[in-house]
């Protein structure tokens, strides 16, 4: 098993590079990874590993050199970003349909054994989530179909896209609904972080300028749930390794917090208490979104095992340090 050589798309960023990480942890020996931005701009790199970098797997020659002798696929690879970057750049959102297209296609023609795809809770029904206080979304409540514009499109079509070469081809596939993931080594600032990163970011902004404000995207009200990275590496490989999850499933926390008490954690961590200013026309997203973890429990016993506050607190040292080094968006940390 630990031969098969295991091929991470998207490996440069922040999920991909801890799933390298935690591979290599494993025993395993023959790994491959890709990812459009140059190696510089890895969050982590390893020896031991065959790093493909600049390479656009948009375009079907690139995954074709991708996957050549792969047993498995993981497609962590998307142009995504946090609620900022997904309400304005739509259309690049769903130009990575390009990507899981052509890597699946790749992947058949290669006698690829077993693929991964990272989907996303942005499939859900926009009006299943119109209130702070939702409860967790079902599996099931991805249809009728009324996703996020862009993004969630994308990911709910390429889902589809895997479940139909499946049917049609064969082809083993597995897919995980990620929601919200946090945690060091991923991007902070620059316009593509997610909530926690950028709340971090701000209140050690604050912290280390002396300036105690706050600006927070949206009321503060909206809700949603936050895994720590680790639980998703291991709930993705669990998912990947399963012979009876043969469908889209949540990979989340269920532990539904309003982005006031993801701020509250930030400051306690940090020490201080800052002035919220509410900015009501930021993108903020729908208003209750939190992940229904009941089928994962039944079929794999999943749950999260790191709470938010432990979580969060070593997000924000990885992160306070970046900062306090003057690293920025293009911060890289080898270790190779
Ligand atoms: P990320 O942006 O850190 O990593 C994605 C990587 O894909 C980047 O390194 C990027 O350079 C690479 N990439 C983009 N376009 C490419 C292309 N054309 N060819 C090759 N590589 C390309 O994001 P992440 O947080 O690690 O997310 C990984 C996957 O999980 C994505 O599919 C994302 O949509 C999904 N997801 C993430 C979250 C989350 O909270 N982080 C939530 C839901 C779904």
């Amino acid at each position: 098993m630990s031969d098969n050589l295991i091929v991470v798309c998207g490996a440069g960023g922040f999920i991909g590079g801890h799933l390298v990480a935690d591979l290599l942890r494993q025993g395993f020996t023959r790994i491959r990874a890709v990812d459009i931005k140059p190696i510089e701009r890895w969050y982590q790199r390893w020896d031991g590993v065959k790093n493909l970098d600049s390479l656009d797997l948009r375009q079907l020659s690139s995954c074709r050199q991708s996957v050549e002798d792969a047993n498995w696929v993981y497609n962590l690879a998307a142009d995504m970003g946090g609620m900022g970057f997904i309400e304005n750049n739509r259309a690049l959102c769903m130009l990575s349909v390009l990507i899981n297209t052509h890597l699946l296609q790749a992947s058949l023609d290669a006698g690829v054994k077993r693929f991964f795809y990272a989907s996303s809770a942005c499939v859900y029904n926009h009006d299943k989530q119109a209130d702070p206080n939702v409860t967790g979304l079902k599996e099931a409540d991805a249809y009728p179909a009324m996703p996020e514009d862009g993004y969630g499109w994308e990911k709910l079509f390429s889902e589809r896209m895997c479940r139909h070469f499946t049917e049609d081809f064969g082809l083993i596939t597995r897919v995980a609904r990620f929601h919200n993931v946090y945690g060091p080594l991923g991007t902070y600032d620059g316009g593509r972080e997610k909530a926690p990163a950028a709340i971090t970011r701000k209140v050690i902004e604050a912290k280390l300028s002396g300036h105690h404000e706050i600006e927070i995207w949206g009321s503060g009200e909206q809700t949603r749930s936050f895994m720590y990275i680790d639980d998703c590496v291991k709930g993705t490989q669990d998912i990947m390794h399963s012979e009876t999850i043969k469908f889209p499933i949540n990979l989340g926390s269920s532990e539904k917090v309003s982005i006031n008490q993801l701020v509250d954690v930030v400051e306690q961590i940090a020490g201080i208490k800052l002035k919220r200013k509410y900015n009501l026309d930021a993108p903020k997203g729908v208003n209750g979104r939190n992940s229904d973890n009941t089928l994962i429990q039944n079929m794999l016993g999943w749950e999260p095992s790191i709470s938010l506050r432990i979580g969060m607190e070593k997000t924000y040292a990885w992160i306070y340090d970046q900062m306090k080094r003057g690293n920025s968006r293009d911060a890289v940390v080898n270790q190779s």
